[in-house]
């Protein structure tokens, strides 16, 4: 199918209840990833635009936490509806702006609505508790868990449907009110979600949605009085700022951060198993998930076999543009991640380590880099200190497990962890010493709508998803009831 023949939405802002297709902070391309073209200009909000966001979260509000929770959960229920009906729209503008293979969008959309599913019934499920009185005179002490307010969202490009999805959904469940602000790369899929949320029976002013200078919508939006929150998924540096702004005015502050994750493949694993399920993993989205496996360390009775199979199969996928039915791996998201990509290749071979497949840019339209397997990068390179959010494997060989562990844990990293092996004592100590948010025995899949996501260390703070999700878009407030006079 040719990008030409899909239609891909005008992007426009959701400001106060409207969509605004102009905006005073001027407008940028939105470019397809598969071939360079420009597929529409994304208007930009100003200060005017992200002042009127906020003050419109402040009364989307006021009406919407005054719905009870099964009012909330039949709303956010129809909006996971509306995505599987909308799926293949939303998988195919998704792959249009983002690059992603068509099937890993059409996943994508299906567990977003599984996702809103899971945080709909979570919105019954807040539930508070009723304290025995110490002292005489008291007939009731409460702790009840209320909605935080207003919450400025930010979400990053790779998974441009699930992060605004997760971040939407448990905020409007808990009976928060939301100012997104998604990736400038990919608005449209977050146009899509916004919308299905707005027809599901979302008060218009409670989603607001925003793009623009990031630097500027997130300065001026948390600090924004009507703004309770902020929830960032994205980079570990602008963590590290938003979580700044936040401290200054003492808002509440969720971030789902950058990861390096390690994969131990053990003596006794099944390798053939476990190289299958680590190719998938490693080139999934084109290497661009933050719980990508990056540092496998490879028990050295393996290591050669490994080096050899893992190369070889990487060096095989068909790359193409992703609603090309064949490809298995899409271009990199922007034109930048193939600098950055270069920077950790050149860095790596410079430090000596061996490049055994990969390493350089597909030449032609798109942004397209080979898969790329490093062997021998020493502990000085880039690529084993630095996120590369990319196609890019470090293999490494070890002989004793504590030395994997402490390799494994040796990064300020701590997001998704991965190990191999058919021994449950070792399973269990894994599970139990390896430092990360989420660690997968056997397989990659950490990501479930039911399971706590978050990350360890600098790769975050708080949890999206499960039932933890949802706590972290609400407040605690104890009321004590005493006898009148
Ligand atoms: P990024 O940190 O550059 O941007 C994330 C979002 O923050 C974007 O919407 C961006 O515009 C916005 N932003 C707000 N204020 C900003 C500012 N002052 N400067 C720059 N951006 C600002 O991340 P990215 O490169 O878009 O995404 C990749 C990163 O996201 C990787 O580090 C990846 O690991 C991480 N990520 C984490 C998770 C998770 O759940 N832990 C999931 C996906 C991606």
């Amino acid at each position: 199918m040719s990008s030409m023949n899909v239609p891909y939405p005008q992007p426009a802002l959701h400001v106060a209840g409207q969509w605004l297709h102009q905006a005073s902070g001027g407008e940028r391309a939105v470019m397809n990833p598969a071939t360079g073209e420009v597929l529409a200009m994304l208007p930009l909000a100003g200060p005017a635009e992200i002042a009127a966001a906020a003050e419109a979260a402040g009364r989307g509000f006021q009406v919407w936490r005054r719905q009870s929770a099964q009012q909330r959960y039949a709303v956010v229920r129809k909006a996971a509806e509306l995505l599987r009906e909308r799926t293949r729209q939303i998988a195919t503008v998704l792959t249009l702006e983002q690059g992603k293979p068509l099937s890993e969008s059409l996943r994508e959309v299906g567990l977003c609505a599984d996702i809103l599913d899971f945080q709909a019934e979570e919105a019954k499920r807040l539930y508070g508790r009723l304290v025995p009185p110490r002292v005489e005179g008291i007939l009731s002490q409460s702790v009840l868990r209320q909605p935080i307010g207003p919450v400025a969202a930010f979400t990053p490009w790779n998974f441009p449907a699930n992060l605004p999805s997760r971040k939407l959904g448990s905020a409007l469940a808990a009976g928060c009110s939301v100012v997104i602000k998604p990736a400038e790369e990919t608005p449209a899929t977050c146009m899509l979600i916004v919308q299905a949320f707005l027809d599901a029976g979302v008060p218009p002013e409670a989603v607001n949605m925003v793009c623009g200078d990031p630097a500027q919508v997130s300065s001026q939006l948390i600090a924004h009085p009507a703004i309770r929150k902020a929830s960032l998924t994205g980079s570990v540096a602008v963590g590290k700022l938003l979580g700044q702004l936040c401290a200054e005015r003492v808002k509440r502050f969720t971030g789902e951060l950058g990861g390096h994750a390690p994969v131990i493949v053990c003596p006794d694993a099944d390798v053939g198993f476990a190289l299958k399920s680590s190719l998938a993993a490693k080139f999934r989205n084109a290497g661009q998930v933050c719980a990508s496996p990056i540092r496998f360390y490879v028990h050295r009775s393996h290591h050669a076999d490994w080096a050899a199979r893992f190369s070889a199969a990487a060096q095989a996928l068909r790359l193409g543009p992703g609603l090309d039915g064949n490809t298995q791996m899409g271009p990199l998201s922007h034109a930048r991640r193939l600098d950055d990509m270069d920077r950790f290749v050149d860095d790596a071979r410079d430090q000596g380590s061996r490049i055994l497949c990969g390493g350089h840019r597909i030449e032609g339209p798109g942004y397209f880099y080979a898969p790329t397997v490093i062997a021998d990068a020493p502990d000085t390179a880039l690529v084993q200190q630095q996120e590369p959010f990319g196609p890019i494997a470090v293999l490494q060989p070890y002989d004793e497990l504590d030395e994997a562990i402490a390799r494994a844990n040796a990064l300020p990293y701590g997001l998704g962890a991965y190990a191999f092996t058919r021994d449950l004592h070792t399973a269990h100590r894994l599970g139990e010493e390896i430092e990360a948010g989420m660690v997968g025995i056997n397989h990659f899949g950490v990501s479930q709508p039911e399971m706590p996501f978050g990350g360890w260390k600098e790769s975050g703070i708080g949890q999206e998803m499960g039932a933890e999700g949802l706590l972290h878009y609400t407040e605690i407030k104890t009321v004590t009831v005493g006898v009148p006079g």
